[in-house]
């Protein structure tokens, strides 16, 4: 009862129970939460706490119910997803689901960092020119994505970087970051081959996307290169995810056709202070990599600004 109360006042007075409006509200996890019945009608959802964002869309993506996926690599439509998905406090975007009908999706971030999702049914409107806008939005998309990971890539994790570090110094919020480079990955293409070290990184983004939050955004922005933004936490947290992601490719195997195969990665870190220049931010950051790399790789390296004046 105070759980349906709560919600309720997350979601917005009476929106749940707004039968013209698909209504879902995820919490930080991305676990569904509550849900009217249009969206459960049209998405096949359970509010019972059983299901993620990621289960809904695998299961709209099997049944062809919900939203409509155009592709033929869902994993690659799931990672390119999360790369925008929670990203800011606020998004809308159109959608367009299997049963034929358009809505107008909005995404906002409430401030316990659940989101709220609300679909508008717009079908009738906005007709002219749909195809026309789907398809700038596809490309935008397409020029902000890796195409061989799905995940941002440079250009659009450098004007997220901007982004983000205007938005956290006006606010006066915390921001890390980190540049990850994989160890000794010459040599995974020299043993195994091209292809080979191809899988490597595709294993690489998405266990790196599996560790983060969802507001955190990373891409990748050099070969073996990935850069992770981390806003609003303080350096052990920081510090917390980076080394979960570095303990999670210890003990994974990546390749079926070689178990045997293991790999790792080094990790330079850095926080903004006052000064808000990216490109010494990343300078810091890099130096920080390279002393990783430098004391014997697979592990985080932190460096401030004021450890560099001192
Ligand atoms: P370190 O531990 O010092 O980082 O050594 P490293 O071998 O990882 O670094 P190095 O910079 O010498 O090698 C990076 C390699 O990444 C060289 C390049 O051929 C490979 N590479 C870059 N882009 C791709 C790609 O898209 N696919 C594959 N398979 N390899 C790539
Ligand atoms: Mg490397
Ligand atoms: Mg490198």
């Amino acid at each position: 009862m105070t759980e349906h109360l709560n919600l309720n006042e997350m979601a917005g007075e009476g929106l749940l129970e707004n039968p013209y409006l698909l209504v879902s509200l995820f919490d930080q996890h991305d676990i569904l939460r509550a849900a009217n019945p249009p969206f459960c009608e049209a998405y096949g959802a359970r509010t019972d706490g059983s299901m993620s964002w990621e289960q809904l869309i695998r299961e709209n993506y099997e049944q062809q119910r919900g939203v409509r996926i155009r592709a033929d690599d869902i994993e690659a439509w799931i990672r390119s997803a999360y790369s925008r998905r929670g990203k800011q406090p606020f998004r809308g975007f159109e959608a367009d689901l299997t049963d034929g009908r358009w809505i107008w999706m909005t995404e906002t971030i409430l401030p316990n960092r659940w989101m709220l999702c609300v679909g508008m049914d717009i079908t009738h409107q906005r007709q002219e020119g749909r195809e026309l806008r789907y398809a700038r939005d596809l490309a935008l998309r397409e020029a902000s994505t890796d195409v061989l990971t799905g995940i941002s890539n440079r250009r659009a994790m450098m004007r997220n970087l901007q982004q983000q570090v205007r938005s956290a110094a006006e606010q006066k919020r915390q921001l890390h970051i980190a540049l990850i480079d994989i160890d000794h990955f010459k040599a995974v293409n020299d043993t195994y081959g091209h292809a080979t070290g191809d899988q490597v990184l595709i294993h690489f983004a998405r266990t790196l996307q599996a560790c983060i939050r969802r507001e955190d955004a990373c891409g990748r922005v050099g070969g073996e290169e990935f850069l992770l933004l981390l806003p609003d936490v303080g350096q052990q947290q920081a510090l917390q995810i980076c080394e979960r992601l570095l303990e999670r490719l210890r003990t994974s195997h990546p390749l079926a056709q070689l178990p045997a195969f293991r790999y790792s990665a080094s990790v330079g870190m850095t926080s903004l202070q006052d000064d808000t220049d990216t490109a010494r931010l990343l300078a810091l950051a890099d130096g920080a990599l390279y002393e990783a790399k430098r004391s014997g790789r697979d592990r985080i390296v932190f460096r401030s600004a004021a450890e560099i004046s001192n």
